[in-house]
């Protein structure tokens, strides 16, 4: 089955509101990257909050590798859904700690993976004193883009069926968006990643693009599809 999967999902924020998400089909293939780019206002954020259980939909149906998310308790829908946040919470303990997190009791060698995928390995291995010393109290001492970093990192210890990146550079000097959601899609790859954003960088990177305004699907193909169409 696809890793996401939804059908004409409809959300509003009470009884007579406009249709924040006014019939949404969307798939994702296991293992694609799939963007939604969509203006302020688009319903991007109501569709993050779906994914991640804050809210159900008033209809239609959202499954997660075949099984309704909303069917399931909410701990497990959550666990099964990563994500990488505008806005990060690391705490102010070691990098390690902050993997560690993500999934208690899990050996070094998993930690290490996920630095490598998340390219931050170099980085650490670089800092003089080490990881322990150097970063050790000072996790919110961390870059813009280092932050992202860990934050996919930690969600890639989660082992989800599917990655929400949620507007994940919004934060960032615009100079290193482009670089940092480059290695951010790169450290997914393999993944079923969902990418949510406001604007184009790293948008040549994905599979497919669904363009999102005033909660409906407007476009949905290619970047290169997508281009052609805007003449
Ligand atoms: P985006 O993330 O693309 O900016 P949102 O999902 O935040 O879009 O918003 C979609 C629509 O839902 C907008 O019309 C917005 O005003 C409305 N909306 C979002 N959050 C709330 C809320 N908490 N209460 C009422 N309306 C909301
Ligand atoms: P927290 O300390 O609240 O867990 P994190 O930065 O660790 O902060 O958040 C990452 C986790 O929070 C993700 O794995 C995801 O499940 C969840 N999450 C909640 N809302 C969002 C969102 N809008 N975008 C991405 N992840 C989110």
């Amino acid at each position: 089955p696809a890793a996401l999967r939804i059908r004409d999902l409809r959300v509003r924020y009470g009884p007579g509101e406009p249709w924040a998400l006014d019939g949404v089909d969307l798939d994702i293939a296991p293992g694609r990257t799939v963007a939604v780019l969509g203006p302020s206002g688009a319903g991007k954020s109501t569709l993050a909050s779906v994914l991640f259980r804050f809210r159900d939909p008033d209809s239609g149906t959202v499954e997660l590798g075949g099984a309704d998310i909303t069917a399931h308790p909410v701990d497990a829908a959550r666990a099964a859904v990563a994500g990488v946040p505008q806005d990060p919470h690391i705490f102010a303990s070691s990098l390690r700690e902050n993997l560690r997190l993500a999934r208690p009791g899990c050996g070094d060698d998993a930690l290490w993976d996920a630095l490598r995928r998340a390219r931050l390995a170099h980085e650490v291995e670089a800092m003089p004193d080490g990881l322990e010393t150097e970063v050790g109290s000072h996790g919110t001492r961390l870059s813009g883009g280092m932050r992202q970093r860990l934050a996919l990192a930690r969600a890639l210890l989660a082992a989800p069926r599917v990655l929400v990146l949620d507007e994940p550079t919004a934060h960032l000097d615009p100079d290193t968006r482009d670089a940092v959601t480059a290695d951010l899609l790169a450290a997914a790859e393999g993944y079923s990643t969902l990418l949510i954003t406001h604007d184009l960088a790293g948008l040549d990177r994905v599979d497919e693009i669904y363009v999102l305004a005033e909660g409906a699907v407007l476009q949905h193909g290619s970047h290169a599809d997508l281009l052609a169409s805007d003449g």
